[in-house]
């Protein structure tokens, strides 16, 4: 198998695998794992209940259920944010099946502080670099917001229901109009927007009967720098987003019918859009980016090829009842190499 490393022109596209550990009721009822990881050389397969045949994968780095909050942080979120701080737009996707981790590895808990994710360790990171940094001036800006149904709403605005449109700009860039940006000074206020926006979309999936398993939801930060080279004013952005992305898991499975089925198939459409998109960056050769073919990959256009950095993270369940998702969710991890 292939290194999952992909390095063609400036854009870089990791993948890795996190799987959880098999939780209280998975373990009375006595669930088995079948799923192994060789740690050293980034290996994960999965044992097919039927059969007891071996599936592996290769990707950049594997974390099985001993990996700390911190551990991951470190090996697969700190390079990025160093990316951002070079004027590189960085993204870290969380995708996988519902209950297997995303929310977990991007968000985790504020209490104990060893169980925050990546989301809440970058916001430290952030604004560490900044206060040991005499030389530069910087601005930092958040946005927040959910793509649920194909339909984008503002998390930090006033109206959890609103759609907002996505607009595209004179020089091609794309934007949501109206979408609120707070200014951010230093940790505590952007704890205090992470918090806001995450009570949203609690609010919103609820105003809508569901949860919020069901959107894609895109904290970003942006980050201006500028810095005098010989005696004049330099300015550039990077821009970081932090995506937990909606369950992957397949609608059949689930028993949805009518509005439920059609709006799981829009998730699903986001879903493999990402993937063909990635797949597409990283097969490179010139080759035509499907960025169009949802609000997700269109909303995302400016972080995904070019000047940019990809972490995808595969959340992946250990056990056995899960085994068709979970091959799922490799095989599609698999694609994105
Ligand atoms: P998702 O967002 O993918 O639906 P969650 O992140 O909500 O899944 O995880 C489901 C449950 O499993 C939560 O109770 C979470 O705390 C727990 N969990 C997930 N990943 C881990 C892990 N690596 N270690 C310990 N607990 C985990
Ligand atoms: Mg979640």
């Amino acid at each position: 198998v292939n290194s999952a490393s992909t390095n063609k022109g400036r854009e870089t596209v990791k993948v890795v695998v996190r799987c959880r550990p098999l939780f209280g009721k998975e373990l009375t009822e006595g669930r088995q794992s079948i799923v192994t990881m060789d740690l050293e050389a980034a290996v994960v397969s999965i044992k097919c209940p039927d059969s007891n045949q071996l599936k592996s994968f290769t990707f950049d780095s594997v974390y099985d259920e001993h990996t700390i909050q911190r551990q991951f942080y470190d090996e697969s979120g700190y390079p990025l944010v160093e990316s951002v701080f070079e004027g590189y737009n960085g993204t870290i996707f969380a995708y996988g099946q519902t209950g297997c981790g995303k929310t977990h590895t991007m968000q985790g808990k504020e209490h104990p502080p060893e169980l925050r994710g990546v989301i809440p360790n970058a916001f430290d990171h952030v604004f560490e670099n900044i206060s040991a940094d005499n030389e530069r001036e910087y601005m930092v800006r958040a946005t927040y917001l959910e793509i649920y149904n194909e339909d984008i709403r503002d998390l930090l605005g006033d109206d959890a229901k609103q759609k907002l449109d996505l607009k595209e700009s004179a020089d091609g860039g794309v934007y949501v109009k109206d979408l609120t940006e707070v200014v951010v000074n230093d940790v505590a206020s952007i704890n205090r927007v992470m918090t806001r926006g995450f009570k949203n979309r609690t609010i919103a999936a609820t105003l809508m009967n569901e949860g919020s398993s069901r959107s894609h939801s895109i904290f970003t930060i942006i980050i201006e720098i500028s810095e005098k080279v010989n005696g004049e004013d330099h300015f550039r952005a990077g821009k970081l987003n932090l995506v937990d992305l909606a369950g992957s898991e397949r609608q059949s499975k689930t028993g949805a019918t009518g509005a439920r089925l059609k709006e799981g198939c829009k998730i699903n459409l986001s879903l493999s859009a990402l993937g063909n998109v990635i797949s597409a960056l990283v097969d490179g050769k010139g080759k035509h980016i499907p960025y169009r073919d949802s609000k997700l990959t269109r909303l995302l256009q400016d972080s995904l090829g070019g000047n940019t950095k990809t972490v995808m993270v595969a959340a992946i369940s250990p056990a056995d009842y899960n085994f068709d998702e979970t091959l799922s969710t490799l095989r599609y991890a698999n694609r994105a190499k």
